[in-house]
């Protein structure tokens, strides 16, 4: 799979290259370094996600885990994201309570909530009606304390995963159908699994088609 991955843009870079060189048309010439631009741009992110997933990534990883004020991770990650959650009208609501600590690594953490939020945005609602800034979407981060866990739910209101796409999302370079017209590389959430087990934790996925999705994380409670 990874090799077919990397394999694809590989060869569309070469041709993209080779067309250039033999080109004498400014604008043509400037297509194609633009498309060498991205198809590298995406190659790198793919890269660099293999590179974490693979085992010898694993086995070095970094694992320090420390006492995370949760809130305020989940507010780092949505300022990060806020430009791109503004671009699709999606608005990004961080419900957690003050108080909920996790025992985490904070790189791994972040990393995690990065992904999720971002699938949330890339996947939610799609804007139907541009005259009505209230149709955007929404993205709902909760958070609660069960006791021996602390339990996280990632929400949105957006596409939805069928039940079939529901059993292999978490799988390495699964992308549903309706995913491909938006950029990704399908290892978003194998990497948001790593991130769970190496904690000690579980994820799973609840939805409905067009309704929503929710990612629910049960992390386990060291106080
Ligand atoms: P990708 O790079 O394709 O986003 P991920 O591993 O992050 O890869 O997600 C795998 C697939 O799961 C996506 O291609 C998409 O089909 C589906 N998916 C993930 N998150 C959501 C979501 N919040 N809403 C709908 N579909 C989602």
């Amino acid at each position: 799979d990874a090799s077919d991955e990397v394999r694809t843009r590989v060869t569309v870079i070469s041709a993209c290259a080779q067309d250039a060189a033999a080109d004498t048309d400014p604008e043509r010439i400037r297509e194609n370094i633009e498309t060498i631009s991205s198809e590298s741009s995406r190659m790198s992110g793919i890269i660099s996600q293999l590179l974490m997933l693979s085992r010898g990534y694993e086995g070095r990883a970094h694992f320090e885990p420390e006492e995370i004020m949760l809130k305020e991770m989940v507010d780092s990650v949505a300022e990060e994201l806020e430009n791109m959650a503004d671009a699709r009208n999606i608005r990004l609501h961080n419900e957690v309570p003050e108080d909920i600590r996790v025992n985490a690594d904070q790189s791994l953490m972040t990393q995690l909530f990065v992904n999720l939020i971002s699938n949330a945005v890339k996947y939610g609602k799609d804007e139907k009606d541009e005259k009505d800034e209230k149709d955007g979407g929404n993205v709902w981060i909760q958070a609660s304390d069960t006791g021996a866990t602390v339990r996280i739910a990632v929400k949105d209101d957006g596409i939805g995963i069928s039940a079939e796409d529901r059993k292999h999302v978490f799988e390495r370079f699964y992308r549903a159908d309706k995913a491909r017209d938006r950029s990704g590389s399908g290892l978003g959430l194998a990497i948001v699994k790593w991130i769970v087990d190496m904690h000690g934790g579980t994820v799973s996925v609840q939805s409905e088609e067009g309704k929503g999705s929710l990612f629910i994380l049960e992390l386990p409670n060291k106080r």
